[in-house]
């Protein structure tokens, strides 16, 4: 029984874009998978499909029990975590804590269990010492650590990722591949990171013009091309 179902899916934007044209794919409960290809390729778009910020206009996607239309949105983002490509879009409160908090205060979870998970997020982030500061004063590795933990405190089983190494460092980058590769929820990058691809990512789609070119594992999609 595969996590993630895309069958068939296609969006254009309302300016006439086809930014994703007929892609289907299966993913396995804890595969990373690395989706990549040049800018404008249909990458952020396809991703916003995994957890209901576009629904299928064409096609359907299925996120572990739960076939992906309006009604099913709240269930879906209890089970995937969106890591955006700007983690400004993402941090928006007082300090590092209150943002971990955000998420699991919504799901009305009792106080003590909102503290663990925002500790045990903030720990597994190495961000602890983050905590009461104000992220955007933070710096761009900081505040991408401190974005996965906001997502990493809803314990989605899914995680998505939307170029989560774009403006880092090569030390923040470093980082926070090494993260990353001691989580092993299911993954899904969007990347053009190729240390995050080879890394992090046994399987590769490679997407072109809204469409998947290849999609196999990472070292034989990287031979032929
Ligand atoms: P990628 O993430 O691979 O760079 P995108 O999914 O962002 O690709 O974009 C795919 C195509 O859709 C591009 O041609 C892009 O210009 C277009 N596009 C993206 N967002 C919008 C939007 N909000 N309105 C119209 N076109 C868009
Ligand atoms: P839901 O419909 O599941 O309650 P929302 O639509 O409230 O979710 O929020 C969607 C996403 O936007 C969440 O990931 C949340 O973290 C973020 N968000 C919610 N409220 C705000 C806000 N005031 N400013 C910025 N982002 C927010």
């Amino acid at each position: 029984h595969h996590i993630v179902e895309v069958q068939n899916l296609s969006y254009t934007y309302a300016d006439g874009t086809k930014a994703v044209d007929g892609i289907s794919f299966l993913i396995h409960h804890g595969e990373s998978v690395a989706v990549v290809g040049a800018n404008g390729a249909g990458k952020s778009t396809l991703l916003l499909h995994l957890n209901g910020y576009l629904t299928p206009q064409k096609g359907k996607v299925r996120i572990g029990d739960f076939p992906l239309t309006k009604k099913t949105i709240k269930d879906i983002r209890k089970t995937v975590g969106m890591v955006f490509q700007n983690s400004d879009d993402q941090l928006f409160m007082p300090t590092v804590y209150d943002d971990v908090a955000f998420g699991p205060l919504n799901l009305g979870l009792p106080a003590e269990e909102v503290e663990q998970r925002v500790l045990e997020a903030l720990s597994r982030t190495n961000s602890e010492h983050l905590k009461d500061r104000p992220p955007y004063k933070l710096s761009g590795g900081e505040k991408r650590a401190v974005a996965i933990a906001t997502v990493l405190a809803m314990s989605p089983d899914i995680l998505v990722m939307d170029e989560p190494t774009s403006n880092l460092d090569p030390r923040a980058r470093r980082s926070l591949i090494d993260l990353l590769s001691g989580f092993h929820h299911t993954k899904i990058i969007a990347t053009h990171d190729l240390d995050m691809v080879l890394d992090l990512c046994e399987r590769t789609i490679v997407i072109l013009d809204g469409k998947i070119m290849a999609d196999g594992p990472t070292l034989e999609i990287f031979q032929n091309t």
